[in-house]
């Protein structure tokens, strides 16, 4: 039986990570389940799956959590915060980590994960983006495999050679194509855009998720850190990916090869389908996800994306370009403007401004180490922050 843990398991990405191991319970065992502050949705998951270990960031929902569990008389060991996390993913028990909490906060484990030389299924591209280069050196140190889950990197994975390492570019690759559904907003005016709601951004037209991610989409940032997550895994430049629309999300990437072949992963936009291949890796198991019907699907359409509507998408590549710590600066001022859009303090079009402003704040340099990134982390946020103060008091 293979031990699982499953970092942000309350999320869209662990459902469907829990969904696919359910049906596969002759192969498969729940050791530990992790979230940030959902103790009933979690109670509910350790009841169908008896984790050894139960995770929640704050404190006060795993005394709930705790309390819960003893009254159903069930013998899993709550634990609570960052250092929980990391330790439970070193445990022997534990042969495969799926990393899919959201943001930075996902960095330190992801890492523990990858230190500890376990087979890492990596939803959390955030990290990627923040610490990409200290993530796959230390699973490079730590012996550990890194399957990308996102769909698209998932997608570039299959079409790649079998035994390319993390991070070291495959012979042959000319170039890597990214596709993109384009978002909520593929065919939204500026003005609409100006006047977008939370809700409006996170009503994904193919797919279910995370509010955070879904206004990522609206905003391509989503692709921005794509575009970065592909070059730190498939050690590719920046100028080596493209990034296509593809409003019908059946095409989930491609990789070209300098003879001109271009190879696609194709399928249903569901994300069990990643999840279970990189569960059974390197054989194929069952995801639950139906036979793609392309007669029904019909049409295959492409064509670049609108820049100028998008300015995320030219901030993401421009931070990949950089390297060093603007990644980092990126992301980190990203997900202050996406909170303070979400929670109505902030217009859609003043997300990437936000990020824009901070980003010309800042002097890139290169990564040393975790401490050094996390600081960077918690200088953009403040940054970000401070501007936000001062457009309110602007605006008022
Ligand atoms: P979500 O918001 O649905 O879930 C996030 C999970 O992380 C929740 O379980 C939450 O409790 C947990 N969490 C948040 N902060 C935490 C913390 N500090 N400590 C512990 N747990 C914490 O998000 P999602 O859509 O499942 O996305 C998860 C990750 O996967 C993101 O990085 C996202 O970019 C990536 N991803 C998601 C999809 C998708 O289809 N949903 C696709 C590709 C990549
Ligand atoms: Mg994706």
């Amino acid at each position: 039986m293979i031990g699982i843990a499953v970092l942000g398991s309350t999320g869209s990405i662990g459902a469907s990570t829990l969904d696919v191991v359910a049906r596969h319970g002759d192969r498969f065992r729940v050791h530990t389940l992790a979230a940030h502050s959902d103790h009933r949705r979690l109670l509910a998951q350790c009841l169908v799956h008896r984790p050894q270990r139960a995770i929640l960031e704050d404190a006060q929902a795993a005394q709930e959590l705790g309390a819960a569990l003893r009254s159903c008389a069930l013998p899993t060991r709550v634990e609570c915060g960052p250092a929980a996390l990391s330790d439970a993913v070193r445990d022997p028990g534990v042969a495969v980590v799926m990393a899919a909490i959201v943001g930075a906060a996902g960095l330190p484990s992801t890492i523990a994960a990858a230190s500890a030389g376990k087979r890492v299924l990596l939803a959390n591209k955030e990290s990627l983006v923040v610490g990409g280069a200290l993530l796959v050196a230390a699973a490079r140190r730590g012996g550990a495999t890194l399957i990308p889950i996102d769909s698209e990197h998932n997608a570039i994975f299959q079409c790649l050679p079998a035994g390319v390492s993390t991070g070291v570019p495959a012979s042959g690759v000319r170039r890597i194509l990214l596709t993109a559904s384009g978002g909520p907003f593929l065919r939204k005016s500026r003005a609409e855009m100006t006047r977008a709601t939370p809700d409006e951004a996170c009503a994904h037209p193919r797919w279910r998720m995370g509010r955070k991610i879904s206004v990522d989409s609206a905003t391509l940032m989503n692709k921005g850190l794509e575009l970065i997550e592909a070059c730190v895994l498939f050690g590719m430049e920046p100028r080596q990916v493209e990034v296509v629309v593809h409003p019908q999300s059946i095409v989930h990437s491609m990789v070209e090869y300098v003879d001109g072949s271009v190879l696609a992963q194709l399928g249903n936009p569901d994300m069990r389908t990643p999840i279970a291949h990189a569960l059974g890796w390197p054989e194929r198991i069952a995801s639950g996800v139906e036979s793609l019907d392309l007669v029904a699907a019909a049409r295959l359409d492409f064509e670049a994306p609108d820049i100028g509507r998008f300015p995320a998408l030219r901030l993401a590549r421009a931070a990949a370009e950089s390297g060093g710590t603007s990644p980092a600066v990126l992301n980190a001022a990203n997900e202050v403007a996406v909170a303070a859009f979400l929670a109505g303090r902030l217009g859609f079009p003043g997300v990437p401004a936000i990020i824009e402003a901070v980003l010309e704040r800042h002097d890139c340099r290169p990564v040393t180490d975790l401490e050094d990134v996390l600081a960077v982390d918690r200088w953009a946020r403040s940054e970000a922050e401070s501007m936000l103060t001062r457009a309110a008091v602007a605006g008022t």
